[in-house]
């Protein structure tokens, strides 16, 4: 491996221990007292995983969370009346909806439910024309932690080539328009894109997120990128247990790329990290206080 490691757990560690001093700095000078609200339907074990790490990050930085569990079975309008709950509670700052949702529930509908106030997860489609259109608003949390992990290897992004493979509306889309505010110059790749790998290698940072366990090889990399691994992929390990492996064949793009973000270990603290900042944000914009710029 020639590449530098980039360290998400690290990167997200001190970013957390920032927002942990800002919470307890607006709790005793302005008695700001975050809250987020973290809905999870039914018992999908990784969706389980992630909130029991979103609620337990919550609480690490000092802030309130509370955690709503509705059965598998559950109907969309119950599940809209508790978003409605929660978006009239002065005590909720953020809430979060854990995707996925069970078939009998339109995720769009819960997803255009939550508030805009208390979008944390930044999927409101007001929350997206804010940010296409380069307004203030909560920025969603995969992408700005994708965004810091690029800014620790380079502070400035302006006017560098960026290649985004994915163009979903939680990654891909949000993704390109928050590299676009930082000045690069960014292209957006998917499943018709021709040519992929050739695509690929224009890129000084290449963003991959596209669910595909180790999709993208040597081939992807022009020598000394900056590549950040978004994919959360469980594949088969050596005695019938399992891994996780990104969407990016580590090893092989290491010995190409300049850095590269590992999985386990790159994206996904960021995604929490991000998560926090947000409620933090929303508390302060719910209070009338300046957003903290961390
Ligand atoms: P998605 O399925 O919504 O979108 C996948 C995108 O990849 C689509 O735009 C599609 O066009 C593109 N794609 C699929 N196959 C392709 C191919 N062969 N060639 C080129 N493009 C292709 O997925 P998503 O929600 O954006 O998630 C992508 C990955 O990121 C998943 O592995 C997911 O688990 C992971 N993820 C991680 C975090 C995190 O916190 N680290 C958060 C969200 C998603």
């Amino acid at each position: 491996m020639s590449a530098r490691r980039i360290d998400g757990t690290a990167i997200a560690a001190e970013l957390t221990t920032k927002i942990s001093a800002e919470v307890a700095r607006l709790r005793k000078e302005h008695g700001l007292d975050p809250g987020l609200a973290v809905v999870l339907v039914g018992s999908n074990p990784a969706s389980e995983v992630y909130v029991r790490n979103k609620t337990a990050k919550t609480a690490a930085v000092g802030m309130r969370s509370s955690l709503h569990t509705l059965p598998a079975t559950v109907s969309e309008s119950d599940l809209l009346a508790l978003v409605a709950q929660l978006n009239a509670d002065p005590m909720v700052h953020g809430i979060l909806v854990q995707l996925p949702l069970p078939p009998q529930i339109e995720p769009q509908k819960v997803i255009e439910a939550v508030a805009p106030a208390k979008d944390v997860d930044g999927f409101h489609p007001l929350t997206a024309g804010l940010l296409a259109t380069g307004l203030p608003g909560l920025r969603p949390c995969t992408p700005s932690g994708c965004v810091r992990l690029a800014k620790s290897v380079h502070p400035s992004l302006a006017g560098m080539e960026a290649v985004i493979i994915g163009r979903s509306n939680i990654v891909g889309k949000p993704l390109f328009h928050l590299l676009l505010a930082e000045n690069a110059t960014v292209t957006v790749a998917h499943s018709r894109t021709r040519d992929l790998p050739a695509v690929a290698r224009r890129a000084d940072l290449l963003f991959v997120a596209i669910g595909r366990p180790e999709f993208g090889k040597r081939d992807f990399i022009k020598p000394g990128a900056t590549v950040i691994d978004v994919g959360i992929n469980r594949v088969p390990a050596d005695g019938g247990k399992s891994r996780l492996v990104g969407d990016v064949a580590f090893a092989e793009a290491a010995e190409v790329a300049g850095a590269i973000t590992p999985v386990p270990g790159g994206v996904g603290p960021m995604t929490i990290a991000c998560l926090m900042l947000n409620t933090l944000s929303a508390a302060c914009t719910a209070a009338g206080l300046p957003d903290p710029a961390l």
